[in-house]
């Protein structure tokens, strides 16, 4: 899992798997420093996720590394607790039992008091008997055993047996079904220990030995170290006891189980240090090494105490006294004695002090009267019903929000007796400070604000520990040595009594409550602090509900405010096709009032066409979601004509039968469509229209031109059927010559076709078509339909042809338009000057690879380089019959082709006027193919 992360990124789920590695680099690979990184970046990316699932098991993972002491993730409190209302939250009832162990287990491994660890077994007890999680009651019963046994209320110290339970029916039970094995084992490590504490070192090891065997099975850390410890000292203390031959095997285990203590230690000396100094002595004592017994005893000693592993320290005072009362310095001893009573004590293991005070009656009159230096278990918290009630009151109160925050805030400042006080929200993740309260002459005054947590409003360090563990601060006197003494904000003001509280609703933090007072140390009594948790409580849930109700009329507010303000049609419906309330541009759009809605006469399935209803929630996932897209439908009005709507609908909640719909009318917009399209048709209808009309008007320009054309061949034609009729009438007729004038009348007739039907080509109104031809063929031909034209203006008409010209593809007869108005612009231009020869010239060139390029130059007036442009305008023309049509037209249909149209002045006089043709790309492939062969065939 962790390398699939690795490579492919990270799932919800790889926190889990990084935790998981850090516990297979620890306990099988000895790598504890990665292990503990790994641990960490898991549980840091679960807390930083806030996906619950897993949650519960990352920290039990977490909790098995060596490092990460059982007190790591929030003073006092043993990380599987968390666990526990983790896998609660995510409703993972497996984890929730195996938390239950866990923390026992942790609770033990810290030293923490018995009769908490009693009462939390009870409780574990209960609830994994209420779960029916067999294997749990197993496992904690094993570590309840012990518990008993220390606490004193078993028969004898070291048994577990009592009116309740007996020892050979539990043990044939775990040994019974290889699925309890991990409870068999840690039966046995829990038996170690409480035999090793009673003294009975033979039958401890035989625990150890027992334990060993299922040792494997077993991934917590914790356990382990009970078991190496324990037995490393069971061991050392059998020594003294057994032969010097059977002494060997058990010397030998004891440095394994040293070196693994020393591993641990080595990692986390916090919690592993003093167990392994412990170990050290034993062995130094059994080697002879006095002066290194004495000091890795008090090492051992001063290690436990420091860490507060109190139970540790009274196990190190203990062997310490049998050490030196073993070499007769009994004020050593008793000192030890005494401690290790102390110890034992204030562990609560009171069965293991009355065999104390069994073997060492005087220890018990040395006991100091005064109460123990350490006080466990929580301070009896006081409230006053009165006090309750009027926090209660002031608080629930209260449902708008800013003076609630007032409320909160100053109620807090009186109860505490701070000086100053800050309400923290949390929104997204980000912490921001949202009423600040100080008191002035007794009279506190709150004033509301929205700003940043900064490092000089409080201490930012305290803050972040209670965002993360949820768990309350008090800090008697912050300046004294505390986690968070180096704090600026304590450091500069001087900070003395401090208190956060994390403001809880349903386990989810919503905020926190920062209180201060600078005067005075301690000035936040445990009397005290019950009513702030209290308060805390209350003004969690009240924040949170009088937030959910601003939202709540906020968003009320908008959605009336969207509603009245009718911009657009919205009703609500319900699946049997009921409308149950609609806007006034709803009701107007389908024509019917106020007075038939509430009569129930509107329903949307009779709104709808029946085509449309048969779309209405049509696809699986409309029916899903409950959401319809915005579609063009129609309605029906109440007079019975269409109204084209856009319309759109989503339920309320996924599957309900209710929701809401919205909807736009479109008749405008379809009315301005139709009249849109219809005025395109329009202006397309004109263009075509115009186009025609330039051309006949071309047309009729050139009549005469026409006229002389078809004549020609006409009279030719009569002559020569006169001279065939005189051939007929000679003798004998000249059949030869009548031949000869027949086809010469053929020729004409068909020249006079040629010429009809040329001009019937470029008048009529044909659609465009797109064929090849060649571009040097039409070319002349406008030139034979115009030369006569030219010669009657008095204007030399020229050609130039390029030779090998490529085809062009496009519409001829289109083209040839293009070039006959081209042509005809130049004469008339001509026509108006006198100015020296009249000269037109048509030419063509090939612009390999770009086109052909066609060129009407003319020797007229030229063009205002200002209206070069100008002319291709639609309407632009300088004559007073000119349409200005003719040169806008050319350029339209030039471009269809691909191709370009432009003026510029002629080199000496006169305008050309130019356009090109993009090349037939089949022609280009085709060539480049050939091309590309010859050179192969070369
Ligand atoms: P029309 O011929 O009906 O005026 P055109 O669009 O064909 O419409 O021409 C627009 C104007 O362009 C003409 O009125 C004329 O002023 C100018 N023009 C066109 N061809 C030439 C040319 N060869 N030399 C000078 N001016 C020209």
């Amino acid at each position: 899992m962790g390398n699939l992360s690795l490579e492919h990124g990270n799932s919800d789920a790889s926190c889990y798997a990084y935790t998981a590695v850090g516990n297979v680099l620890g306990l099988f690979f000895g790598d504890y420093k990665a292990a503990f990184r790994f641990g960490e970046l898991g549980l840091d990316m679960a807390e930083r996720s806030g996906v619950e699932r897993l949650k519960a098991r990352i920290y039990l993972a977490f909790g098995n590394l060596a490092k990460s002491s059982p007190r790591h993730f929030a003073a006092g409190r043993p990380i599987a607790r968390h666990a526990f209302e983790a896998a609660l939250r995510a409703g993972d009832l497996t984890y929730a039992a195996f938390s239950c162990n866990n923390v026992l287990t942790q609770l033990l491994a810290t030293g923490n008091p018995l009769a908490e660890v009693q009462r939390e077994a009870e409780a574990g007890l209960d609830f994994a008997r209420r779960s029916k999680f067999g294997l749990v009651v197993d496992l904690i019963t094993a570590q309840f055993g012990l518990v008993r046994t220390l606490c004193g209320r078993t028969a004898m110290l070291g048994s577990f047996n009592d009116a309740d339970f007996d020892e050979d029916r539990f043990e044939q039970h775990l040994g019974e079904d290889p699925r309890l094995s991990v409870a068999a084992c840690l039966y046995w490590i829990r038996k170690l220990q409480a035999r090793l504490l009673a003294g009975d070192h033979a039958t401890a090891v035989a625990a150890a030995e027992k334990a060993e065997r299922l040792l494997w099975m077993s991934p917590a850390i914790f356990e382990r170290a009970e078991y190496h410890f324990y037995a490393a000292l069971a061991r050392a203390a059998l020594c003294d006891a057994v032969p010097v031959a059977a002494r060997a095997r058990h010397r030998k285990a004891l440095a394994i189980h040293q070196r693994r203590l020393q591993e641990w230690a080595e990692n986390c000396p916090e919690n592993f240090a003093s167990r392994a100094a412990l170990v050290g002595a034993e062995i130094a004592r059994l080697k002879g090494r006095w002066y290194e017994a004495e000091r890795l005893y008090e090492q051992a000693i001063q290690s436990a105490r420091g860490n507060g592993l109190v139970h540790d320290e009274a196990l190190a005072c203990e062997l310490a006294a049998r050490f030196y009362a073993a070499r007769g310095l009994q004020i050593n001893s008793h000192a030890h004695l005494r401690g290790a009573r102390h110890c034992y004590m204030a562990w609560g293991a009171h069965g293991k002090v009355e065999q104390l005070d069994a073997l060492y009656p005087h220890l018990r009159e040395v006991e100091p009267a005064a109460a123990p230096t350490r006080t466990f278990g929580a301070p009896i918290e006081q409230l006053d019903l009165a006090t309750v009630i009027k926090v209660s009151q002031a608080i629930s109160g209260e449902i708008v929000l800013e003076r609630l925050i007032d409320t909160v805030l100053r109620t807090a400042i009186e109860q505490a007796g701070a000086e100053r006080g800050l309400l923290i929200s949390l929104h997204d993740g980000e912490s921001r400070i949202t009423a600040e309260a100080t008191t002035r002459r007794d009279a506190a005054e709150v004033k509301l604000c929205d700003a940043p947590v900064t490092a000089n409003m409080l201490p930012e360090s305290v803050l972040h520990y209670v965002l993360r563990t949820k768990e309350s601060v008090v800090l008697g006197d912050a300046t004294a040595q505390t986690p968070f003494s180096a704090d600026p904000y304590i450091c500069q003001r001087q900070a003395r009594s401090v208190l956060c509280l994390p403001l809880l609703n349903q386990g989810q933090l919503t905020g926190v409550l920062y209180l201060e007072n600078n005067l005075a140390a301690r000035v936040f009594a445990p009397t005290r602090m019950a009513v702030l948790k209290l308060l805390a409580s209350q003004a969690a849930i009240s924040l949170e509900n009088t937030r959910l109700y601003r939202d709540l009329v906020e968003r009320g507010a908008k959605i009336r405010r969207l509603v009245e303000a009718n911009i657009i049609g919205i009703f609500i419906w319900d699946s049997d096709g009921r409308i149950l309330e609609a806007n006034d541009a709803f009701l107007c759009m389908v024509g019917y009032d106020r007075a038939d809605l509430v009569a129930g006469r509107l329903r949307w399935t009779d709104l709808s066409p029946p085509d449309w209803l048969d779309d209405a929630m049509a696809t699986e996932e409309e029916r899903a979601t409950g959401t319809i897209p915005p579609a063009e439908r129609e309605y029906f009005r109440k007079d019975g004509t269409r109204v084209p709507v856009l319309c759109g609908a989503a339920a309320f909640q996924e599957g309900g039968n209710q929701g809401v719909a919205f909807v736009l009318d479109l008749t405008e917009r379809k009315r301005a469509e139709g009249a849109l399209r219809e005025s395109e048709e329009a202006l397309r209808q004109a263009q075509g229209q115009l186009a025609h009309a330039n051309r006949v008007d071309t047309m009729g320009q050139l009549t005469a031109s026409i006229a002389h054309e078809v004549n020609q061949p006409l009279a030719a034609s009569v002559t020569n059927a006169e001279a065939a009729l005189r051939w007929l009438g000679s003798h004998p007729p000249n059949l030869e010559e009548v031949r000869d004038a027949l086809g010469r009348i053929v020729k004409n007739a068909n020249r006079a076709g040629e010429v009809v039907g040329r001009i019937r080509a470029l008048i009529k109104k044909a659609p465009p078509r797109r064929e090849r031809f060649d571009l040097n063929e039409a070319v002349r031909d406008v030139i034979a339909l115009t030369r006569r034209e030219a010669v009657r203006h008095g204007v030399s008409l020229h050609s130039e042809f390029a030779t090998g010209l490529p085809s062009v593809k496009g519409d001829r007869v289109q083209v040839q338009q293009v070039i006959l108005n081209l042509v005809m612009n130049a004469i008339e231009a001509m026509n108006g000057t006198d100015e020296g020869e009249r000269r037109l010239l048509v030419s063509t060139q090939d612009q390999a690879p770009y086109g052909v390029l066609v060129a009407v130059s003319d020797s007229g007036p030229g063009l205002d380089p200002q209206s070069l442009d100008r002319v291709f305008e639609a309407f632009y023309t300088t004559k007073s019959t000119g349409m200005g049509m003719g040169l806008a037209i050319c350029r339209s249909t030039i471009e269809a082709h691909g191709g370009r149209l432009w003026a510029s002045a002629n080199d000496r006089r006169g305008a050309v006027f130019q356009f090109t043709l993009p090349l037939d790309r089949d022609e280009i492939a085709g060539a480049e193919e050939a091309a590309q062969l010859a050179a192969l065939g070369n």
